[in-house]
């Protein structure tokens, strides 16, 4: 170990990403609280922007595990294979990238499609994009 801070005591997950991922450069974490407070009611991201439907088209909420565990870094490490992200329930979210921005662009399109979420759902069932519009934009920007 080189530096003088010391690691995070979630460095189980952290190491567990950079070995399965070898195309991330950066991994963070954050107690997200609108992401993390759907995933604790069990609500899952919908097809509600383009961003939603493109990008976060599946991040999976993994149930909880104790911070800071090995059992926590081997869950994430499987779980994260061709993510952008994973949500722990009951506690936060991770995201993955080529480099930090990368990484905190999809923590910070998470919590705003949370917040949209949480927003459409005190008026009803928010209404997600139809699939033939989703595909239509896959394939024109070819993602
Ligand atoms: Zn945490």
């Amino acid at each position: 170990m080189e530096g003088i801070l010391k690691p995070s005591m979630e460095w189980y997950f952290h190491t567990a990403i950079y070995r399965k991922r070898a195309d991330i450069n950066a991994v963070l974490h954050t107690h997200s609280p609108y992401t993390t407070g759907l995933a604790i009611s069990g609500v899952k991201l919908r097809p509600i922007t383009l961003e939603a439907a493109t990008m976060l088209a599946d991040v999976p909420i993994l149930p909880f595990r104790y911070p800071g565990t090995e059992e926590l870094g081997v869950q994430v490490g499987e779980a994260i294979l061709g993510k952008r992200a994973v949500i722990l329930q009951n506690h936060g979210v991770i995201a993955v990238g080529f480099d930090l921005f990368e990484a905190l662009t999809t923590i910070e399109i998470l919590e705003e499609i949370s917040i949209m979420t949480f927003v459409a759902s005190q008026f009803g069932p928010p209404k997600e994009i139809p699939p033939d519009q989703i595909e239509l934009i896959k394939r024109l920007y070819r993602i």
